[in-house]
């Protein structure tokens, strides 16, 4: 967060829960009663074809160990970028 927002990041005012699925404006009944978790993320990289070893997912989604949440957007973006440097030095 400091990375990203400065040094005042670090000493935070308040933490908050809020959830999402009791707010009118941004959940529907299916989120209150939907399973209590993500699906389960698909292949990262397409397994044949001609996008074979040339697509990456960098999305949330496509992340196994955290599907949906901020830290799999970042896992599968580590992901995605590690294998874009592999393919440049090959
Ligand atoms: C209400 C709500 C609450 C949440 N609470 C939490 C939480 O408490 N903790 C947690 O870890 N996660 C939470 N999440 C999930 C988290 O926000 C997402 O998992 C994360 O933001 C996904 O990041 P991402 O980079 O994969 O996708 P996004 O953040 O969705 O980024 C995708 C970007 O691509 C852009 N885009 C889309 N289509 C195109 C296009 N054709 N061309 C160019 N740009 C395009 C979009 O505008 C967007 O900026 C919450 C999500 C919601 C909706």
């Amino acid at each position: 967060m400091v990375r990203l927002f400065g040094a005042q990041a670090a000493t935070p005012k308040a933490d908050i829960i809020k959830d999402w699925a009791q707010d009118p404006l941004t959940a529907t009944h299916l989120d209150t009663h939907a399973a209590n978790t993500h699906a389960p993320a698909p292949n990262i990289t397409a397994q044949n074809g001609p996008w074979h070893q040339s697509l990456v997912g960098i999305g949330s989604e496509w992340s196994v160990k955290f599907p949906g949440y901020v830290a799999g957007a970042v896992d599968a973006a580590n992901i995605g970028v590690e294998q874009y440097l592999r393919s440049v030095k090959a």
